[in-house]
């Protein structure tokens, strides 16, 4: 608090051109704020608290009618020091808790706390006026790439991470203006109360067959051949969102995990209780996240649990039956005021001999969908975002539309589309029900409708046996 009350500290000695009312000003609760430099706070070399004493006898003496009239009629307190033998006898108080004294460390602190946040409030401002400038790449030296001239991912001058098709910094404007805008679906969405229904999932936990469980937003529990994987579990509900759907974690029903699958650091996504929890009961299961993810985790496995982090293009480390690889999306990621693109975000796919899923976690629409088909030919289920796409001039960089969705599906070439990110959490703007009912109106048009296959929460879908799967990754 010393620091922040001395302006010389913050500003050099340029502080004193921040103080035009340094003198007139040396009485009453703004000297401590700012209004003098050798108020005690920190203590001055000699010759500056002799000049200053030596300035205040001068002008004591210059105005010698003015301070006589105020100093002898009380209105004016100046230090001891410079008292007047003549005038009323001091009355300050040694005690620390006196209440002028306590009322300058009330000032003195609430200060201190603006000045923190104007300067947490400036640096975030600032830093997302930048440009993110590629300087270097950075990948996983440890892990196998699928795609072999991938040079990494990009790091910006800041050591961010950078898309390289899509550079994106989120805008706190941006924000506000959404925040405070008007929303054009406000009538429609307070009387959408349609809610997705809830299913008890206690047999298909409580089984070994292979399925495809949706938990809401894009928490899955995948079972095949007997390995257990969850994805981005979310059983709680996590901070600044407001849920539509109570749903009860199913964490005591479930048997068994083996993989835990993070795609990004957002709290809708990676869940500090829910990923507590689950390593707790699941002290052997592994997580997997992006580039730096494991900062965070660390912190919450127990250990026992391993951590494995990857870049984009790159495969984790995982029993022979199944291949986890991580792939581009387009998204940012941010926990906390500071750590902007700090973490790396992808999608996911999971593949098995006669299996291979695509989780594509948050992302916008572009090409990475139509590159995940280059690379794996023959996707059985592509597990999308559909919803938190509205307004679009503020959501279209990371989420896509329902019509983003079923093009990307298109761009895939995979067989089956499963809707996920909608109707659990309030997030964006539009209607409740509004993502699902657009996703089966395009898919309808552009004639995959019978293709698309939506499940309502702790509903599972059996997974067939695709015919043929390269399986040149596993
Ligand atoms: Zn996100």
């Amino acid at each position: 608090m010393f620091v922040i009350a001395d302006f010389r500290i913050i500003f050099g000695e340029r502080g004193k051109d921040f103080l035009p009312l340094r003198l007139p000003l040396r009485v009453g609760p703004l000297r401590f704020i700012g209004g003098d430099f050798g108020s005690g706070l920190v203590a001055l070399p000699p010759s500056r608290k002799e000049d200053d004493r030596r300035q205040k006898v001068e002008i004591a003496e210059s105005s010698d009618q003015f301070v006589r009239r105020n100093v002898l009629s009380s209105r004016i307190h100046l230090p001891s020091e410079d008292r007047p033998a003549t005038s009323v006898s001091p009355t300050a108080s040694p005690v620390w808790y006196h209440p002028a004294k306590m009322k300058k460390w009330f000032l003195r602190i609430a200060a201190g706390f603006l000045l923190l946040i104007l300067l947490a409030v400036g640096t975030i401002f600032l830093s997302e006026r930048d440009m993110q400038n590629v300087t270097t790449r950075v990948k996983n030296d440890a892990r196998s790439a699928i795609k072999p001239d991938w040079p990494g991912n990009a790091l910006d001058q800041k050591v961010r991470f950078v898309n390289d098709e899509f550079p994106y910094l989120p805008k706190t404007t941006d924000l506000l203006k959404w925040q405070l805008g008007e929303n054009p679906f406000e009538n429609e969405k307070l009387n959408d109360l349609k809610r997705l229904e809830v299913k008890d999932p206690t047999a298909f936990l409580a089984g070994a067959e292979n399925g495809i469980l949706w938990l809401g937003h894009a928490s899955f529990l995948i079972r095949i051949n007997g390995t257990s994987i969850l994805t981005d579990p979310v059983f709680d509900t996590p901070m600044f969102s407001k849920r539509l759907t109570e749903v009860a974690s199913p964490l005591d029903k479930i048997r068994d995990v083996n993989y835990v699958l993070i795609s990004h650091d957002h709290r809708d996504h990676m869940d500090e209780a829910t990923l507590r929890a689950v390593a707790r009961k699941f002290p052997n299961a592994k997580l997997f996240a992006g580039l730096r993810s494991d900062d965070v985790l660390n912190e919450w496995r127990t250990p026992s649990n391993p951590i494995a982090t990857a870049g984009w293009f790159q495969k984790f480390d995982t029993d022979e039956s199944i291949g986890i690889y991580f792939l581009p999306v387009r998204h940012w990621s941010r926990r906390f005021l500071f750590d902007t693109n700090w973490r790396l975000g992808g999608g996911i796919v999971i593949q098995t001999s006669s299996t291979t899923i695509y989780f594509g976690g948050d992302s916008g629409y572009g090409r990475h969908y139509r590159e995940a088909r280059e690379l794996f030919p023959n996707i059985g289920y592509f597990l999308i975002g559909i919803g938190a796409y509205e307004p679009r001039w503020f959501m279209k960089a990371n989420h896509n539309s329902p019509g983003d969705a079923v093009q990307g599906f298109i761009d895939s070439g995979a067989k089956y589309l499963v809707p996920m990110h909608y109707g659990t959490f309030d997030l964006s703007d539009e209607p409740a029900s509004r993502p699902l009912q657009t996703l089966l109106e395009e898919a309808e048009k552009s004639g995959i409708r019978d293709r698309v296959l939506p499940l309502v929460i702790n509903e599972h879908l059996p997974i067939e046996n695709l015919e043929k799967t390269t399986n040149e990754h596993i």
